[in-house]
């Protein structure tokens, strides 16, 4: 009976059972959309930098509950910031939440950081601060360009647009 001797090592299974990826919801619109399902508000704008404040607490805790047995960080190699409509928060609240992440868990230099953006809440301005904080790649719903009926809206079809 052959005897199979390669050894398979499985360090790099083990690693991504560990690796844990992280969603930020952005529970704010400009509009409610009749048809959507998701946990989302129109008319709270204001509430946008009491939300992010205590978004970061959050991470912290969090990454404090995930922490590995032996007390270093949890490993993280995605970021997505959903909604609602992520884009809607300002560039410098995104890095804050960002920041956040990276301090409470371990974020792979390569990570992918993924944001949700309504075409209508963005300028190039906006843009190039948004790659600066770190967003790579955006989550785009392209239904405003093909149907006037729902201005605003991110929960159609997607599109994705990495950011270099
Ligand atoms: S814009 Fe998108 S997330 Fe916001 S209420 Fe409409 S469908 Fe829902």
């Amino acid at each position: 009976m052959a005897t199979c001797t390669t050894q398979i090592s499985t360090a790099p299974v083990l690693r991504l059972l560990e690796t844990i990826s992280l969603y930020l919801h952005i529970p704010f619109c400009h509009t409610r959309c009749h048809y959507c399902d998701f946990n989302t508000y129109a008319g709270i704008l204001p509430l946008r930098e009491p939300y992010v404040q205590a978004l970061q607490i959050e991470i912290e805790q969090a990454g404090k509950l995930a922490r590995r047995p032996d007390g270093t960080a949890r490993h993280a190699r995605t970021i997505f910031f959903g909604g609602g409509t992520p884009s809607l928060l300002s560039a410098t609240q995104t890095r804050h939440l960002l920041h956040a992440c990276r301090s409470a868990f371990a974020l792979d230099e390569d990570a992918e950081v993924t944001l949700e953006a309504n075409p209508g809440t963005l300028t190039l301005e906006h843009l190039i601060e948004l790659r600066t904080a770190g967003i790579n790649r955006l989550s785009i719903g392209p239904y405003p360009f093909t149907r006037g009926d729902s201005p605003g809206c991110t929960r159609c079809p997607r599109g994705w647009l990495y950011l270099h």
